[in-house]
C-alpha cells in the first residue's frame, strides 16, 4: 500500500498518430516543472503516477502540477495490489459521514467483477461500516473512486484537483505575444499557451513619456506568466521616436491606427528573427476604437503571419476573471501608463480605411523607424521560480 498522486490528462486521446509525441512532451514538461523535487514517475495506460516523494512537499508538487497544460486533474490516491480481497479490505476501512457514491473504473478487464458490480458491492461495504453514511448517486457529498488499472495496481481516491487543461506547452509551435501593461494581453498569452504555443513577448515603451515603472510592470507580468509558460524571452522596444514622428506628421485621428500598424510590422520582424509562427494580441471586438472590425482589418493588413486574438469574443468581466485566476490581475491594474495613452487623440477614427492609413504613412520613413527601433531592442529572459 502506497500513497501516490494520480494524474489525468485530457485531449491527448484525440490526437491519433501525434499522440506519442504529445505524451512525450507532456511527460517532459511535468518532469521539468517538478525538477526541484525528488519523486518517481510511472506511466500506466490512461494515467501517470507520481510516488516516492517527500510528503511534506505533496501540496507544493500538486500546486505545480495544476499549472501544467495538458493535465486535467490530480488526485491524492492510495495504491494497492489489485485483488478482490485487497480492494474490499481497503474500502472496509473507509470512514464516511453523510452521502456518498462509489465510482469504479475497470481498465483491466481481467479483473473478475464489472465496474457496476464493484460500485454496488463496495457501496454496501461502506454502508455496513458507517452507520451515518447513505448512498446518493446524483449529488453525493463524498465520492469513493476505485480504478483498477493494467499494472496490477488499483488506485483509490476521494477528490480530484483541477489542473490547467489544454495541450502540452510547445506542442503547437512558438508565437509572439504583444504584451502591454493591461489586463487583456497577459490573458491572451495564457490562453494561447494553453493551446500548446510556447510564447515569447514584445513590449513597446515610450520612455521618458512612460516611466521605468511601466516597463517594470510588464517585466513582472511576463514573470507571472512563466508559472504556466515556463521561460519567456521578453523583447523590449522603444517606441518613443515612432510616436513622436506620428504625432508630428500624421492626422491625429489616425495616430493609434498607424501606431498599431508599426507595432505589427516590428512584431513580424521579431517573429522572423526568432522563428516564431504567429502574433498574439489581447484585442476584443468593440472594446475601444482601435478594436473595431475595420480597425483590426487595417492593422492586420500589414502582416502576413497569422494573428491570434483569443479574446476577440470575450466580455471584459470574463477576461478579468481569468486574469484573477492566473494571478496577473493585481499587477495589471497598477496605474502606470501604457505607450498607447501618450499623445492619445480625443477622437480616434472608428472606421479607418487601408487607403487612408497608407496615405498617412507616406509622411513617415517607416522602414527606417522600424530598423532603428529593432536596433535598440533589449531582450530579457524570464525564468520560472
Ligand atoms: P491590454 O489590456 O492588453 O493593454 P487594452 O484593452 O488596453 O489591452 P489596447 O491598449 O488597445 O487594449 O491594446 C490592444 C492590444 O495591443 C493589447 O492587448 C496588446 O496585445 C497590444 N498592445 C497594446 N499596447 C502595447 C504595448 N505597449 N506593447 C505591446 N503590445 C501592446
Ligand atoms: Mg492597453
Amino acid at each position: 500500500m502506497k500513497k501516490v498522486l494520480l494524474l489525468k490528462f485530457g485531449e491527448l486521446f484525440l490526437k491519433g498518430k501525434n499522440k506519442k509525441d504529445f505524451e512525450r512532451l507532456l511527460i517532459s514538461n511535468i518532469k521539468k516543472k517538478l525538477s526541484s523535487f525528488s519523486f518517481s514517475f510511472e506511466q500506466v495506460v490512461g494515467r501517470y503516477i507520481i510516488s516516492n516523494y517527500d510528503e511534506t512537499e505533496e501540496n507544493a508538487i500538486i500546486q505545480n502540477l495544476t499549472t501544467v497544460f495538458g493535465l486535467i486533474g490530480v488526485s491524492k490516491a492510495t495504491e494497492i495490489e489489485t485483488s478482490k480481497e485487497n480492494i474490499f479490505q481497503f474500502v472496509s476501512t473507509i470512514e464516511i459521514e453523510g452521502s456518498f457514491r462509489v465510482n469504479a473504473k475497470r481498465a483491466d478487464k481481467n479483473f473478475p467483477m464489472t465496474s457496476v458490480e464493484l460500485e454496488r458491492e463496495l457501496g454496501e461495504v461502506v454502508l455496513e461500516n458507517n452507520p451515518n453514511a447513505k448512498v446518493d448517486l446524483n449529488n453525493p457529498e463524498h465520492s469513493v473512486n476505485v480504478e483498477v488499472r493494467f499494472n496490477n495496481k488499483t488506485y483509490i481516491y476521494y477528490e480530484t484537483i483541477k489542473c490547467a487543461g489544454g495541450l502540452p506547452l510547445g506542442s503547437g509551435g512558438r508565437a509572439l505575444l504583444l504584451l502591454s501593461g493591461g489586463i487583456d494581453s497577459p490573458v491572451a498569452g495564457y490562453l494561447m499557451a494553453k493551446r500548446g504555443l510556447k510564447i515569447e513577448a514584445v513590449h513597446f515603451h515610450s520612455y521618458p513619456y512612460t516611466s521605468d515603472k511601466a516597463k517594470d510592470k510588464v517585466i513582472t507580468l511576463a514573470k507571472e506568466l512563466t508559472k504556466f509558460c515556463d521561460e519567456i524571452k521578453l523583447h523590449i522596444v522603444s517606441f518613443t521616436k515612432i510616436q513622436e514622428q506620428i504625432h508630428m506628421n500624421c492626422d491625429s485621428e489616425y495616430m493609434i491606427t498607424i501606431m498599431r500598424r508599426i507595432m505589427m510590422r516590428i512584431a513580424e520582424k521579431i517573429c522572423q528573427e526568432n522563428e516564431l509562427g504567429a502574433i498574439i494580441t489581447g484585442e476584443s471586438l468593440g472594446q475601444v476604437a482601435s478594436q473595431t472590425m475595420q480597425s483590426i482589418n487595417v492593422t492586420n493588413s500589414v502582416v502576413s503571419l497569422p494573428v491570434f486574438r483569443p479574446l476577440i469574443a470575450f466580455d471584459k468581466e470574463d477576461i478579468v476573471e481569468i486574469s484573477q485566476k492566473i494571478g496577473t490581475f493585481e499587477t495589471s491594474i497598477l496605474p502606470y501608463e501604457d505607450c498607447c495613452t501618450v499623445f492619445l487623440p480625443k477622437f480616434p477614427v472608428i472606421k479607418p480605411t487601408i487607403k487612408r492609413a497608407e496615405y498617412q504613412e507616406k509622411f513617415l520613413d517607416i522602414e527606417l523607424l522600424v530598423k532603428e527601433a529593432l536596433a535598440s531592442k533589449e531582450e530579457i529572459i524570464l525564468k520560472r521560480d
